[in-house]
């Protein structure tokens, strides 16, 4: 990504200590949004990187909902929601994963992939990449194609690329 589109998301996410558990440095991307320029100059470079290359952006619920609406109608594609357990009607699949302090599990419904269409996959953060590997997962078990993953910051001591080894994972910002 170009430097300007890290420099924005530099400028324009929050650090909060402590948030939502002792101990967690959270990444809040609300000052972002809310400035409309930013958040446009972010759509729109995000769009850029991809154009021509994607079928279909795949968002995680729910920040990766917020970024992959407008980058997808950006791109004139259509928009897959990756969602948490018990939220989509059926048929779903979906994927098991741990967490630090138990599980978590990702659905996704297979109909809103054809054979063969490139997805990209996007969230805010790339943690420990369990979420994201889970997606990779339902995408591919659906037909899908895996381009790339595409995510504003990346906390590199988590080792998260290391699930989604084998894949493009592109981070505006590393941390
Ligand atoms: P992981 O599966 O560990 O890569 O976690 C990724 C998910 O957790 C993403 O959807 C993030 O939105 C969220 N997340 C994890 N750590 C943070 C953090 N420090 N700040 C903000 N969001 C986070």
């Amino acid at each position: 990504f170009p430097a300007q589109l890290t420099d924005l998301v530099r400028d324009h996410v929050r650090e909060v200590a402590d948030f939502p558990a002792p101990g967690v440095l959270f990444r809040d991307i609300t000052p972002l949004l809310a400035d409309g320029a930013a958040f446009g100059a972010l759509v729109r470079g995000l769009a850029e990187k991809y154009r021509g290359q994607v079928d279909a952006v795949a968002g995680l619920e729910s920040r990766g909902f917020i970024l992959a609406a407008p980058l997808a109608l950006e791109l004139g594609v259509g928009m897959i929601t990756v969602r948490k357990a018990g939220r989509l009607p059926g048929p779903v699949l979906g994927v098991d994963y741990a967490l630090e302090y138990g599980t978590a599990r990702m659905e996704l419904r297979p109909e809103t992939i054809s054979e063969g269409q490139r997805v990209l996959i996007i969230d805010d953060v790339l943690a420990t990449g369990g979420t994201g590997a889970a997606a990779i997962e339902l995408v591919e078990r659906s037909g899908g194609d895996v381009v790339a993953l595409a995510m504003l910051l990346e906390l590199a001591a988590l080792g998260g690329r290391t699930k989604l080894d084998g894949y493009q994972v592109d981070s505006v910002l590393v941390y």
